[in-house]
């Protein structure tokens, strides 16, 4: 078996720049007849000039002849081997047999003497062009392969990064940028082979071009993404033209007899929203499409300034894991409290920053993003350690309260979390039935058994389950009985709308027959109105919790307000 060919070694920097160079430059020399012309009447000149510098010089016996080499080299440099052999026999000829060895002496060469030449010559002619010819496909597929897609052979982000640069420097106006992605293109390769998707790419891109109008070009950015470059005022013209490529691409594209559907998202951005860079607009259009992605759009035009805040998330999360160690986040404690009695009962504990620059951050702000990531794997664990200590120093103040964390469905599908959770709860300090988990539908979504075996060793654990913002997610009636739960949180948005939609208070009678059936503990969340209280009282609601009663305080004005409302209670 063949052994495989070693994959070269990256070139080092000056290797690397000399390749780019050649690969940008070496086409310099572009074979139009008018040059080829040119060059032909210079050798000649040349063949003629070494000739008659031999004969004035006195004859072959001397040096000069060795001057035939530089019209051979340069024939064989432009027109490769068959010119390099062409002017080396015209040479051969022209020192051969006209050319005397003395010129004073008048002595001719002898037969072998000019024939050997001119085979030498040859000889250096067609091996020069054959090396030059060999040299010149390499830097051309170099080349090439630098500014396409080696497997579909479509241009490349580098030939798109080139094509916005050199816009800018055309007379065409502001570049507009549209991105596609075709969204299920991974999945097609998993299911169908990869060579199908790749297939299924180039027939994407060549729908694409077909829609562009003359002269515009279209470029594979990712593996997955497609980007059409066009100036603005023909988009401006033409406004219909980014539905036209989606619709183009909404004809399943057919592969080997397979018809595939292909998912598709579009992000534009027009030129001259606003100052921006070449290299900006493909930011801007990525930013567009994932705006788009988010709001179930399929099209999405960039609006400046509204990838402002996800930068600014980014930003808050690349701090995140200095800011757990360096003690900057703080739990804040909002009252829960039981309705028929007004006696508290429980606490939830929630998480803000307090950022050395930007002040108190809430968890709105840098939360949901870290739940996307693994950076919610410290945060919680820092929060139920917090949690469980402050739980302590709460009996000691003589307030025994079920203190509720929230626990992130990235969470709980983590083993390592399951393992802190364990080693936190078996401290002696801890009373696991006095700590609850709050956690959102979406944690049951995917495979339910799974969850529900989850749950199982988690409860198993003594702790107590809440399913936070319930009535909003996507949570099954058909599988909630089957879920071990303690509590159901109703949504504070249900809570709001109590005097305004007959909606809400119908589901909120649904989930407490709901709770009442399946032994759960009913709690409302957020609210703030005694009419709201008086009404979720009125239906059943077990526990509240709300600015009604008071918004999330720091731990000490916590304490200090439960303490004033066992006072006010005991009056
Ligand atoms: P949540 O768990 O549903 O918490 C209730 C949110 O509603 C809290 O917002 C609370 O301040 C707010 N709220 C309470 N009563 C009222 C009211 O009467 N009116 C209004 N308008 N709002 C009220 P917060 O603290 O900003 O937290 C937002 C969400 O962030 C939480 O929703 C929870 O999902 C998440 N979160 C907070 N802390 C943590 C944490 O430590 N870990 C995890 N994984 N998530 C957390
Ligand atoms: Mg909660
Ligand atoms: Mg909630």
């Amino acid at each position: 078996m063949d052994e495989a060919a070693p994959i070269p070694e990256q070139p080092d920097n000056r290797a690397e720049q000399s390749l780019v160079w050649l690969t940008t430059h070496w086409a310099f020399w572009r074979p139009t007849p008018l040059r080829h012309l040119l060059a032909a009447l210079v050798l000649a000149l040349l063949v003629g000039g070494v000739t008659a510098l031999v004969y004035l010089t006195g004859g072959i016996q001397y040096v000069y002849s060795h001057s035939m080499y530089l019209p051979i080299v340069l024939a064989a440099l432009l027109f490769g081997w068959r010119g390099g052999l062409a002017l080396a026999l015209v040479g051969g000829v022209a020192l051969g047999p006209f050319m005397p060895i003395d010129v004073d002496a008048g002595q001719m060469q002898s037969p072998l003497n000019w024939i050997y030449r001119a085979l030498l010559f040859s000889l250096i002619g067609v091996a020069l062009g054959l090396g030059v010819g060999y040299l010149k496909k390499q830097l051309h597929m170099a080349r090439w392969l630098a500014f396409h897609e080696p497997l579909t052979g479509l241009p490349n982000r580098l030939q798109l990064e080139q094509g916005l640069l050199t816009f800018a420097g055309t007379d065409m106006g502001s570049p507009a940028l549209i991105l596609i992605q075709l969204r299920n293109i991974e999945m097609i390769g998993r299911n169908f082979g990869y060579q199908t998707m790749d297939e299924v790419i180039k027939a994407a891109y060549h729908r694409i071009k077909v829609q562009l109008p003359e002269g515009c070009s279209a470029y594979l950015f990712w593996s997955d993404q497609i980007a059409a470059i066009l100036p603005d005022n023909l988009l401006q013209d033409d406004a219909e033209l980014p539905e036209r490529i989606a619709g183009s691409l909404r004809t399943p594209v057919t592969v080997s007899g397979l018809a595939m559907h292909l998912e598709v998202q579009m992000g534009i951005v027009r030129g001259g929203v606003i100052e921006q860079s070449p290299m900006g607009l493909l930011q801007h259009a990525s930013a567009a499409l994932e705006t788009g992605l988010k709001e179930g759009r399929e099209l999405s035009l960039f609006i400046p300034g509204a990838a402002d805040a996800e930068r600014e998330v980014l930003g808050l999360l690349g701090q995140l894991r200095e800011a757990i160690r360096e003690g900057q986040l703080q739990l804040h404690y909002q009252p829960k409290v039981e309705l028929a009695s007004g006696r508290v009962i429980g606490a939830e504990a929630l998480v803000r920053w307090r950022h050395p620059q930007r002040g108190l951050i809430p968890p709105g702000l840098f939360l949901p993003a870290a739940e996307e990531t693994s950076l919610i794997h410290p945060l919680t664990e820092w929060v139920i350690g917090q949690a469980l200590s402050d739980q302590v120093r709460l009996r000691e103040c003589g307030l025994d309260l079920i203190v509720a964390v929230n626990v992130s469905p990235r969470n709980l599908q983590s083993k390592g979390f399951e393992r802190y959770l364990r080693g936190q709860l078996a401290m002696p300090s801890v009373r696991p039935e006095m700590i609850e988990l709050e956690v959102t539908e979406s944690a049951f979504m995917g495979n339910i058994e799974e969850a529900i075996l989850l749950l199982e060793r988690v409860r198993e654990l003594g702790v107590k389950i809440a399913v936070d913002d319930f009535g909003t997610g996507h949570s099954s009636l058909a599988y909630l009985h089957r879920l071990p739960l303690d509590t159901i949180k109703i949504d504070q948005a249900f809570v709001r709308d109590l005097g305004s939609h007959d909606g809400s208070l119908a589901v909120v009678r649904a989930a407490v027959m709901i709770c009442e059936a399946l032994g759960y503990k009913s709690v409302a969340e957020g609210i703030e109105t005694e009419a709201a209280l008086l009404e979720l009282r009125e239906s059943g609601v077990q526990v509240g919790q709300g600015y009604y009663y008071s918004r999330p305080l720091p731990f000490d004005d916590f304490v200090a307000w439960v303490e004033r409302d066992l006072t006010r209670s005991a009056i």
